[in-house]
């Protein structure tokens, strides 16, 4: 530890004797994101300096705190402070007067001798300062007290008018100062709506007066999971875990993000999800007796009984008391993944029921959503649930959050109802973002680019429902993110991608230039301490042939204020790494093992990439008539924990292509294939094999590509050079418990359209 310290250190040191280090030359001019709608350079630029007024209406107190914020961020990174509304030569004017009909816009206009923001509210006040700060930093220094100020006009309003992120603070809990600095990250990416996600199965975490057993008891557990939930067998840590916020912690959190512009909407699940509520008072689930702490992720059959009377008083005190706490106009109230094996052996749930002529238990589901939508309703505000709320029939003010993908949302609108569109495959923040080297995630790939290019306008709506989609969010679920540091690199930069399509809109969409843009976004993040995800450097697979033995290789990571690290004998990059300058010219006589690193100016580096560089000739095809079509394959049935280590008894059958035959058990058991694949051309294949649980994959008896050990179904990619023909190919694969798949996709040079693998097996004779 102490050794890694000295070497940050060093490292710092010797970036700054490079002399770059930090410099202003490194940003670009102007780079505001997101992109401004409109925005034109003039030839009028201002210099600040510290007898610059900031001049506002002093009867709006909400202005003066905009005028504070801004002085804050003069403070932190120039280090002096602006005089309020005193008479001077050079005044920022900040100016609340009508100017469109769209809420939040903005117009800044920086003149040789005044900077005025005006806007219709203080939250387009707020989004113009946060722009000044933008053209402000990083790009200009401070030099002879001045800061000068590229002259401009940028007329300004978002895309749409919600905002978000979501974060759950039940699986992992997040301090009130970590909440403060997220806040603060998403208001620099004019970002509007924080949704908190209060309540789960793991915990209770907010302080309810008339229940306090729900943050005594619900508040903790005893010991969670630790490793993968598909994991087996699953390990646990056990140890007392959790924490809740006070009302008054509440209070601050909803008081600091109003004057940042950001509404909290609280979450508070049911009626599932309700485990630590239930722990707390058991008299409230079906049943009525003691229920177990859920030290694991995914979804408990323990509900709130809907059969009950008491149980929705008991619902109803909670949310007045939480009404009370929060001044957004929206309600969650979850309404997902509510398992109804309770409610169907339950008899106060069963004669609700008949009582009610309800056919079946999504109906009275549907019936408890609409009870709580006429409750929050009479409080004067909107209920927002996930899109399980359609299930049985919608609540007729109800706001639908989409999640399973966006048919929720598109049914939801085609009703007239509002959503907020929350695809998981697009915008969930606990998936991971790169192929390789990431953190323990769920599941899936969520790429900043793939968020950057997905709309949250369902190209199916008809063009008069397009006003229901008020917007989207994205969802931060911590099962695998214990701590502050690993939050932010889930959420940075992704977060920033989607607050640009949400704000800029698609017509003026554009990724190569977002990129260049986040060159100073980081820049920003940094300043404000946040932990992003720094890009390795792009395009280097973990092994890579290649049939010329000399290659050029440019390494890049679309950050120009950072430096790359390489190394070309395996050692670590970080300690022995040469400053790439110029695309590496490399021969590949003898095997290359390239190391690379990004190091950014902070010091911070991002994970250490490995690429095995190889130079190959390409693998001859086998000779042979012999063959019919399909694989051979042999079955082993056992519990196995790795494909390659397939052992005991087994059967023997032929399946036409590459498929997990249908005589398999569920669970537990072994395949090895065997055969032959034919391609049509010579040249360098990309094989991806996708496995769930484990697979690995031979040509020519060569390991082309392990995905092995337990999995929820990801995949990896190896390569291999072949002539056109037949060539012998191995897959070994297991299957633990939950989902099965296995599937090999094959494409030609790099090109990304799949090609069609056909298979066959030696004939007996
Ligand atoms: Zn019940």
């Amino acid at each position: 530890m102490k050794t890694n310290y000295l070497f940050l250190i060093l490292l710092i040191l010797s970036i700054a004797a490079c002399s770059t280090f930090e410099s202003p030359k490194l940003y670009q001019k102007l780079s505001i994101t997101p992109k401004p709608v409109e925005l034109e350079r003039t030839n009028t630029p201002f210099s600040l300096d510290k007898n610059t007024s900031i001049d506002f209406d002093d009867n709006i107190p909400e202005l003066a705190i905009a005028a504070g914020y801004f002085n804050k961020f003069l403070k932190d990174q120039y280090h002096f402070q602006l005089p309020v509304n005193k008479k001077s030569d050079t005044t920022i004017r900040l100016v609340l007067k009508k100017i469109s009909d769209k809420q939040e816009e903005y117009q800044l206009i920086v003149n040789s001798d005044s900077i005025v923001i005006t806007a219709n509210q203080t939250q387009g006040i707020l989004h113009g300062l946060e722009s000044l700060k933008q053209i402000i930093y990083p790009s200009q220094e401070l030099s002879n007290g001045k800061i000068e100020i590229p002259g401009v006009k940028i007329t300004d309003y978002p895309a749409y008018s919600w905002r978000g992120m979501h974060l759950d603070v039940c699986r992992h809990f997040f301090p009130k100062e970590e909440i403060l600095q997220l806040l603060d990250a998403m208001a620099a990416a004019k970002l509007n709506i924080f949704h908190w996600h209060l309540t789960d199965d793991q915990g209770w975490r907010i302080e309810i007066k008339k229940y306090p057993k729900l943050t005594q008891i619900g508040a903790f557990r005893d010991s969670t999971i630790i490793g993968h939930m598909a994991d087996n067998p699953k390990k646990y840590k056990v140890e007392r875990y959790g924490e809740y916020y006070t009302q008054e912690d509440i209070k601050e959190v909803v008081q600091y993000a109003g004057n940042l512009g950001i509404t909290v909407v609280p979450e508070i699940e049911m009626p599932g999800h309700a485990v630590a509520a239930l722990r707390a008072y058991p008299q409230y689930s079906c049943n009525g007796k003691h229920v177990d702490d859920f030290s694991e992720w995914g979804v408990s059959d323990d509900v709130y009984c809907a059969g009950n009377e008491k149980t929705f008083a008991f619902l109803q005190d909670i949310l007045s008391e939480v009404i009370d706490l929060f001044p957004s106009p929206y309600i969650h109230i979850g309404g997902d993944e509510c398992p109804k094996t309770k409610w169907k052996t339950c008899p106060k749930c069963q004669a609700k029921m008949r009582l009610l002529h309800l056919d079946n238990e999504m109906e009275l589901q549907s019936y408890f959503i609409k009870r709580i939508e006429k409750f929050v309703r009479s409080k004067g505000k909107r209920l927002v649930g996930w899109n399980e709320i359609l299930e049985g029939g919608l609540a007729e003010g109800a706001m639908v959050m989409s999640w399973q993908g966006e048919k929720g949302g598109i049914v939801a609108a085609k009703q007239g109802h509002d959503v907020i569109m929350t695809p998981n495959a697009k915008v969930y923040l606990d998936h991971y973002q790169s192929k390789y080297y990431e953190p323990l995630a769920i599941a899936g790939l969520t790429t900043p680019e793939e968020i950057y290019n997905w709309s949250p306008m369902p190209k199916e709506l008809d063009a008069k429902y397009k006003k229901f989609i008020l917007g989207a969010q994205a969802n931060v679920w911590t099962e695998y993110i214990p701590n502050n540091d690993h939050l932010e690199y889930m959420i940075f930069p992704r977060l920033i991608a989607l607050s640009e399509i949400l704000w800029t809109g698609k017509d003026r969409k554009d990724f190569a230039d977002f990129t260049s843009r986040m060159n100073e976004m980081y820049a920003r993040l940094d300043a404000m301490h946040i932990h992003y995800r720094i890009p390795y450097p792009e395009n280097l697979l973990p092994y890579k042939i290649f049939t010329k033995q000399k290659i050029e290789l440019p390494l890049t990571n679309g950050i120009p204020s950072s430096t790359i690290l390489y190394t070309l004998n395996g050692e670590n990059p970080l300690e022995k790494g040469e400053k790439y300058t110029k695309p590496l010219l490399l021969n590949l006589k003898q095997d290359v093992e390239l190391k690379a690193v990004s190091v950014m100016p902070s010091g911070r580096h991002s994970a250490v990439i490995t690429s095995s560089l190889r130079y190959r000739k390409p693998e001859k095809a086998i000779r042979t008539n012999h063959v019919k079509a399909g694989l051979t394959y042999h079955l082993y049935k056992g519990e196995f924990s790795s494909a390659e280590k397939l052992t005991g008894k087994h059967t023997t059958g032929v399946i036409e292509s590459l498929m997990i035959p249908k005589e398999t058990p569920e669970h537990f058991f072994g395949l090895q294939y065997e055969g032959l694949i034919e391609v049509p051309e010579d040249g360098m294949y990309q094989f991806r094999l996708t496995a769930d649980d484990g697979a690995t994959l031979y040509i020519h008896n060569k390991l082309v590509i392990t995905r092995d050990g337990f999995s929820y179904g990801s995949d990896a990619v190896g390569y291999a050079l072949l002539k056109k023909g037949l060539h012998p190919i191995r897959i070994n694969y297991f299957q633990a418990k939950y989902g099965k798949e296995l599937r090999l996709e094959a494409s030609l040079n790099e090109n990304q359209t799949p090609i069609l693998l056909h298979y066959f097996h030696k004939a007996q004779n």
